[in-house]
């Protein structure tokens, strides 16, 4: 089945080794995610791509207990829904990024952990794949 992001320019795909994309402005050096054509801090359009660290650490975390309400596009459905983390992730000296994380029982999660940037399933579009970004515990 082949696999497609559900937005483009969020991470490197097809990849191994997969990335977030963002952008740091040259002028002021504010660094934002996902890419921005201007910068929010000075409205500079002099914007740069720029790849994260795949790995990071886990800043705080906490579960979603029930299926989120629309925009949220997963596949899920009221029956098949099943709780997963979110997590607050520090990816070097640049960014904190909110994402899903593939763990969601307490005991294996905890704030100062280290992760790393994973692809996992989000919905199936007829008989194409859609995935989405997710960070393991490592
Ligand atoms: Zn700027």
């Amino acid at each position: 089945m082949p696999t497609v992001p559900f937005a483009p320019d969020v991470f490197t795909w097809p990849a191994d080794e997969p990335q977030l994309i963002g952008s740091r402005c040259g002028v002021c050096a504010a660094v934002t995610f996902p890419e921005q054509p201007s910068c929010p801090r000075c409205g500079s359009v002099e914007m740069a791509r720029r790849l994260f660290p795949r790995r990071g650490t886990l800043i705080a975390w906490t579960t979603q207990e029930f299926l989120p309400k629309a925009p949220y596009a997963g596949g899920e459905t009221q029956e098949t829904f099943k709780p997963f983390g979110v997590g607050l992730v520090q990816l070097g000296d640049e960014i904190r990024v909110e994402g899903r994380l593939t763990e969601s029982d307490p005991e294996k999660l905890h704030s100062g952990g280290e992760v790393e940037l994973t692809i996992i399933p989000f919905r199936e579009d007829g008989d194409t794949q859609v995935v989405t970004f997710a960070f393991k515990p490592v």
